[in-house]
């Protein structure tokens, strides 16, 4: 792998996107909803906006923001949060992961990942001088051994990095899981980052159990979520990080000079997201279970083998299984070219020994572009 930026391709989302436009293709690749978010969030942002709020808040986050990400992590997962110690505002969940990594991480230090992983994760750890360690997931469950991860973790481990629920797998980690990995953490004095976005979408009465919950994980785990995917405003760039004050206070020194500060009337705008009802957030997995099913049978009739898809907002197509020969970047150019419609070929979320037979398609799309998807992929792929 590449240690400098300059090396580096340009991200799939970005190749993606912009083949689906060139081509009209209808973009179920870069995964983003294409509604406009919750009115009432909108609107607040409005209001803050042109009533005043449009100067540097202050640099860790507008208090409100913090106090309502504290009251949402008592209310979903009992966990006790010091806001003014122990939570961080940031441009999203993109520059949460950069803060925590160039903040905790020394030149030599180790990293545990989990492949597929999201793509902004190894540059970063690389940048920083730290060294990635990967545990590969077997698909179509996404499982991985105990075995696994002794090989992965050694004397130099200074942290580990977890997705869940994941993107692109679409797993959501189970306890079992969670306590096998913290086991190892303990065992090696190491620290836990977990990116959990898709937190609240989890399907078919699944609980999303934050690492930070298991015992002996609370002092040595920061959390990572994002309002992008909470509240569907990708655009907006807002996440925050909630964790120990001893872990946290490096990677507010990092975040003081990647980007200082978030906007204040965004910021406002989702202190009243995460003090919504519970009947939001149960509103919002229901309805992203709804449109997985409807792309799901879509991609099936078509003749498509689908795994298995616990959280987040993908799908993947197994391609062997579906008796196509052509590799998953080749489909992907395929598909987007001759078909109008574009997806994610799932190699590009591993670093090492990619699986080239995988394909990802987002379905957090209106109802009648994941029908017209559907319908072009059934005039033959
Ligand atoms: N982590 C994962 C796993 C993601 O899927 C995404 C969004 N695609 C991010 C981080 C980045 O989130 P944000 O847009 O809030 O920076
Ligand atoms: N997180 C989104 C995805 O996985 C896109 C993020 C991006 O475009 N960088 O598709």
């Amino acid at each position: 792998g590449n240690s400098t930026f300059s090396a580096l391709g340009t991200t799939i989302f970005e190749v993606m996107s912009r083949l689906a436009d060139q081509h009209k293709a209808i973009n179920l690749g870069q995964g983003f909803p294409d509604g406009n978010g919750p009115p009432d969030i909108v609107e607040a942002a409005a209001s803050y906006l042109t009533s005043g709020w449009n100067q540097y808040p202050p640099m860790p986050g507008l208090p409100a923001l913090r106090q309502a990400l504290a009251a949402h992590n008592a209310r979903f997962y009992g966990l006790a949060v010091d806001w003014p110690t122990e939570t961080l505002v940031t441009s999203g969940a993109t520059e949460a992961l950069a803060a925590c990594l160039f903040g905790l991480l020394e030149p030599g230090d180790e990293v545990v990942l989990f492949q597929p992983l999201y793509d902004s994760y190894a540059p970063i750890i690389r940048r920083a001088g730290a060294i990635p360690r990967f545990v590969t997931m077997k698909a179509p469950g996404w499982t991985f051994t105990e075995a696994d991860l002794e090989a992965a973790f050694s004397d130099k481990t200074k942290l580990v990095l977890i997705n869940n629920p994941q993107n692109p797998a679409g797993k959501v980690w189970t306890l079992d899981e969670l306590a096998l990995l913290s086991r190892h953490v303990i065992r090696h004095d190491a620290m836990a980052l977990c990116d959990e976005v898709y937190e609240h979408l989890v399907f078919d009465g699944r609980q999303h159990i934050p690492l930070m919950t298991l015992a002996g994980m609370r002092d040595r785990t920061l959390r990572i979520g994002s309002a992008g995917k909470t509240f569907s405003l990708t655009g907006w760039k807002v996440g925050y990080v909630t964790g120990p004050a001893p872990l946290l206070a490096p990677v507010i020194k990092a975040h003081q000079f990647l980007t200082f500060t978030t906007p204040p009337n965004l910021q406002h705008a989702v202190a009243l997201g995460l003090n919504k009802d519970d009947a939001y957030f149960i509103g919002l997995a229901d309805d992203m279970a709804r449109r997985r099913d409807l792309l799901s049978a879509g991609l099936r009739a078509a003749g498509l083998v689908v795994l298995p898809c616990a959280g987040t907002y993908f799908l993947t197509v197994d391609l062997a299984a579906s008796g196509i020969a052509m590799d998953d970047r080749a489909f992907c150019q395929h598909l987007t070219e001759k078909v109008g419609v574009a997806a994610i070929p799932i190699s590009a979320f591993f670093e090492v020994d990619a699986p080239t037979h995988l394909v990802r398609f987002c379905f957090c799309k209106r109802d009648e572009v994941l029908e017209e998807a559907i319908r072009r992929l059934g005039t033959g792929i």
